[in-house]
């Protein structure tokens, strides 16, 4: 997707600051973090959102959420908690149009969202 700036980034087109990066997924520092913590953890397949996935998707979808709660607990969130968070399309609050985990932490965040 050319025009994706999450593609972007795993193409190294964009900087990011990286966490995590192995064949298929890649995590990075959210650049408006909303919380001490707050990475974004992406497939490098195009996804356009998690309405889009399909069944073939699924085993990466496993790796992805296992991965996204071995991360948290590396930068801090294990004792505490975290939040994970997937927003799908407009109603959901997506701006960014592939598909990409929120992980939060290091704060008590509020419940419900606005
Ligand atoms: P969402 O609103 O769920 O689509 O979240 C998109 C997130 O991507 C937001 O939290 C943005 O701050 C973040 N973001 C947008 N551009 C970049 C970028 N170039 N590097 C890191 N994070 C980004
Ligand atoms: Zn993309």
């Amino acid at each position: 997707m050319s025009d994706c700036i999450f593609c972007k980034i795993i193409a190294g087109e964009i900087p990011a600051k990286k966490i995590y990066e192995d064949g298929e997924m890649l995590a990075f520092h959210d650049i408006t973090p909303q919380a001490p913590v707050h990475f974004l953890l992406i497939p490098k397949k195009h996804i356009t959102s998690l309405l889009d996935m399909e069944a073939e998707d699924t085993a990466l979808a496993g790796r992805l959420l296992h991965k996204a709660q071995e991360l948290a607990k590396e930068l801090g969130c294990e004792e505490n908690g975290a939040r994970f968070v997937i927003n799908a399309k407009r109603h959901g609050g997506q701006t960014v149009d592939h598909l990409h985990i929120h992980i939060l932490g290091g704060r008590i965040l509020g419940w419900p969202p606005g």
